[in-house]
């Protein structure tokens, strides 16, 4: 399982300097940072522990089963955001 970023996210890295495994990009001085518009959580590096939705001011973050239905697609975004 991994966590998920949904559109509520406003970009303040907050989730970003948390995370134990650094798997939220883009980070501020990435290329993709300026045009991105949300975070995304790399489901191949996410480790479940939940330190990213404990700073999260905007509620934007859930783990993969407790994402709202009506924000189901962040899951594929999130995962596109890491595909090559
Ligand atoms: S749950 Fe943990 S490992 Fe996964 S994105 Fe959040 S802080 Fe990073
Ligand atoms: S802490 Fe929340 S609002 Fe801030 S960048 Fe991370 S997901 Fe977005």
């Amino acid at each position: 399982m991994a966590y998920v970023i949904t559109s509520a996210c406003i970009k303040d890295s907050l989730c970003v300097d948390a995370c134990p495994t650094d798997c939220i990009h883009p980070k501020q001085d990435e290329p993709k940072f300026a045009e991105a518009t949300q975070m995304y959580v790399d489901p191949e590096n996410c480790i479940d522990c939940g330190a990213c939705v404990a700073v999260c001011t905007s509620n934007s973050i859930f783990p993969l089963d407790e994402v709202p239905a009506e924000m189901t697609d962040a899951v594929a975004k999130n995962a596109a955001f890491y595909a090559n």
